[in-house]
């Protein structure tokens, strides 16, 4: 049979009654190490269940490195709906588009387009700014009960708008932002290149918006750290190189089997697969809810003008920021995209579009075999943290900002599981 998402909400009120005990977390980047902590800290037997033999080995891998709290604006914008031509076009050098008669595809595609507009694109933007701020609160309290080392740094960032149109669009949305106690100020370019010497390299724009609060880590090194504090500290069990290939849940209680036909149970299960949980979600209903965006980065020695804060190019949508001694560059969107495998044109197109942006910063002729990973993107741009079923909870979705969003995702996913259901 069938089963709808409001019978499972029936279910959820009949089957999960009294507070959860155990539960399993379905993959070990960012979002799901993350919640297994929100969960352990609250008192919870967690197990970590990962396909690959370490933690943060897909999209948490060599993202761009921003914790971009208040820089939260929605892919789908009305700028980006400008560039549509472009990129169906395949002109667009940031934005590319693979093409799919898959109905979920479709599907997905006409709500983006939906979310385009100038209303939706705020009430998205300033949706992910709370969630934001609840993040950096989170990552805060985290670092001062355990002190990381990710090569975190509170940089600030700066985003760089090449025309006017762009940066008065940009000027309304930090008036929104302020609003909600975000800290943003638009700088001239001459206030920009003070604050930010390595600037003067760049061509002429027409201003900036600087974020102060924002930060940047390691996502690797993040998952690496906090995999082995919770294995350590709070008894987590991590059950590295293990596929889950189905779940369920029956007889009070929920359980996976994994590809090796193991089958392991808790009380409660939450999936934080990336884009993996498209598959695995689907069973309690949820069709379509994530597009594979595909993006690309590359990690070199840094040049002779040295970065302090971290950039944004909004017209190449790239961003380059210092990370402990390198410099990460980070960018590309290829909507629909079928791999993670890297595609030395695209690489190459990230390489010179940051080398025309801001050319002192990075040794370009050294960036190695450079990176791709899949962004799980929703229509809204917003990450779904919600029960599905008695015994299963979704925290996915992530989309440009699950490194900046996991910890307060984490935290709204823990109040979800340990709601008691009446
Ligand atoms: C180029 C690029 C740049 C980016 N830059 C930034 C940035 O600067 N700031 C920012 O905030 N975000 C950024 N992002 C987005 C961010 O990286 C992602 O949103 C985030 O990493 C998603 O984390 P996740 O834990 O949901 O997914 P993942 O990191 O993909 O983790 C999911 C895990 O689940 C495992 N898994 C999947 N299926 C199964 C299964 N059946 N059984 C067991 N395990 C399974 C996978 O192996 C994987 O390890 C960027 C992304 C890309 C690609």
């Amino acid at each position: 049979m069938h089963m709808t998402r409001s019978n499972h909400g029936e279910m959820a009120c009949q089957a999960a009654r009294g507070p959860a005990r155990s539960a399993i977390v379905i993959g070990a980047g960012v979002v799901g190490l993350a919640s297994a902590y929100a969960l352990a800290r609250r008192g919870l037997a967690v197990t970590v269940i990962e396909s690959r033999a370490a933690p943060g080995c897909e999209a948490s891998f060599a993202n761009g490195a921003q914790l971009s709290y208040a820089y939260s604006d929605a892919l789908a914008s009305p700028a980006l709906l400008r560039h549509v031509p472009a990129v169906l076009l395949g002109l667009d050098p940031a934005v590319r588009f693979k093409p799919s008669l898959d109905p979920d595809h479709l599907g997905w595609l006409l709500r983006f387009l939906r979310n385009t507009s100038a209303s939706r694109f705020m009430a998205n933007t300033l949706e992910a700014l709370r969630l934001g701020l609840e993040s950096q609160a989170a990552l805060h309290a985290l670092l001062e009960r355990h002190p990381l080392d990710f090569s975190h740094a509170a940089a600030g960032k700066v985003h760089l708008h090449a025309n006017a149109e762009s940066l008065a669009a940009a000027r309304q949305v930090v008036a929104a932002k302020a609003a909600l106690g975000a800290r943003q100020e638009v700088l001239t370019p001459a206030e920009a290149v003070q604050l930010e010497p390595a600037l003067a390299g760049h061509g002429p724009f027409a201003g900036a918006i600087y974020t102060p609060g924002d930060e940047v880590g390691d996502p690797h090194r993040f998952c690496a750290k906090l995999a082995a504090l919770l294995a350590a500290d709070y008894g987590t069990v991590l059950r590295l190189g293990t596929t889950v290939q189905d779940l369920g849940e029956e007889r009070g209680e929920a359980w996976v089997r994994t590809s090796t036909g193991e089958r392991i149970a808790a009380d409660q299960i939450v999936i934080c697969a990336g884009i993996g949980a498209a598959g695995l979600a689907r069973r309690f209903g949820l069709r379509g809810v994530l597009m594979p965006i595909k993006g690309y980065s590359f990690t070199a020695p840094a040049g002779p003008a040295e970065l302090r804060v971290s950039v944004t190019d909004v017209a190449r949508k790239i961003v380059l920021c210092r990370l402990g001694d390198k410099v990460r560059v980070a960018g590309l969107a290829e909507i629909g995209a079928r791999s993670a495998a890297v595609d030395p044109a695209a690489l190459e197109r990230l390489r010179q579009g940051a080398q025309a942006s801001l050319p002192g910063v990075a040794d370009y002729d050294r960036i190695g075999p450079g990176w791709a990973g899949i962004r799980p993107m929703t229509a809204n741009c917003l990450p779904r943290i919600e029960r599905v079923s008695a015994r299963c909870a979704v925290n996915i979705g992530h989309g440009m900002l699950g490194w900046t969003h996991a910890m307060g995702s984490a935290e709204r996913l823990a109040k979800v599981i340990m709601e008691k259901v009446a």
